[in-house]
């Protein structure tokens, strides 16, 4: 029989979870909102709801879980989350493993993408391959042989958060100039109404404008295409993947940069890593199955 694992993917409305073999099939999945009022125990409650119709079968070798970070996720403990500030400091892996007997695993959930990507993903035979999530910011994860780079407490490879303006536009992490206030749903939206005082509801909108020739628009895109690709500049002189994937919901445009962005990024690295650097569209699988690979990598001999 297949070894199997429980995939848990938190985000800021719901907790989905799936049941997955080794193949990333996922055999049966399960949803449950994020309760209000939301504090420790009716949390913690709602991760359990998830799990509890997955539960029963004896090759389930252990759960996943990803969520949005700072956590620590050696200790398995979500120390804060932006999207649900009355949560602080949540024991998960430790609630988690209690209530299922099954040992838990706990990374942030750009990490679990790029887990998922570089074991399931086109790339998968390369040696190594840096992961970054466009949609909201920017998340990155990187992954080396299988094994997944993840820092200090899980908390390493914020690419999002490298500086491509010295003293640029605020970010949401406090900081000035970080890439994902140029390239992101959140610094596109903030820099089209910096520009026009025109706020955008979503992404979507933002790439219409660009697609309809909007010259605000146009130019924001541009300018963000530069900075994600001296931010990509950085981190391959840091890493020296094989592959660079992108994944996340602002993937859906890459019609409009994708050629532009990997043109920025070869012109701008050392010609010897440009040979044989592959930059591709990852397949954006759900989380929870990037979050049952956490499970699949510690098993090791995985795919
Ligand atoms: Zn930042």
């Amino acid at each position: 029989m297949s070894e199997l694992a429980i995939g848990v993917d938190i985000g800021g409305g719901s907790v989905k979870a799936g049941l997955f073999d080794k193949e990333g099939k996922e055999k049966k999945e399960s949803k449950q909102p994020i309760p209000s009022p939301l504090n420790e125990d009716s949390f913690i409650d709602t991760v359990k709801a998830a799990i509890l119709p997955l539960l029963g079968d004896p090759n389930i070798k252990g759960i996943g879980i990803g969520s949005p970070g700072p956590i620590d996720a050696d200790k398995g403990i979500l120390i804060s989350s932006a999207n649900m500030p009355s949560l602080k400091n949540i024991p998960l892996k430790e609630k988690i493993e209690s209530f299922s007997s099954l040992p838990v695993y706990y990374n942030n959930d750009a990490n679990c993408a790029a887990l998922g990507e570089s074991i399931f993903g086109s790339q998968s035979h390369t040696d190594s391959q840096l992961i970054l999530t466009l949609g909201t910011g920017i998340g990155g994860g990187f992954v080396e042989r299988k094994k997944l780079f993840s820092g200090f407490q899980g908390n390493g490879v914020e690419i999002g958060h490298t500086t491509v303006v010295i003293d640029g536009a605020v970010c949401g992490c406090g900081g000035r100039g970080c890439v994902e206030s140029y390239f992101s749903t959140r610094g596109f939206l903030g820099r089209y109404s910096e520009k026009t005082g025109v706020s955008l509801k979503n992404a979507e909108e933002f790439f219409q404008k660009v697609s309809s020739n909007d010259a605000n628009a146009k130019e924001i895109l541009d300018f963000g295409i530069i900075c994600l690709a001296e931010a990509v500049r950085g981190a391959i002189h840091i890493l020296n993947p094989e592959s660079i994937v992108f994944v996340g919901g602002i993937t859906a445009s890459w019609n409009l940069y994708g050629e532009r962005l990997s043109k920025e990024i070869r012109k701008r690295i050392f010609p010897v890593l440009n040979e044989r650097l592959k930059i591709e569209v990852g397949k954006n699988f759900a989380g929870s199955l990037g979050a049952a690979c956490l499970v699949f990598s510690n098993l090791g001999g995985q795919k």
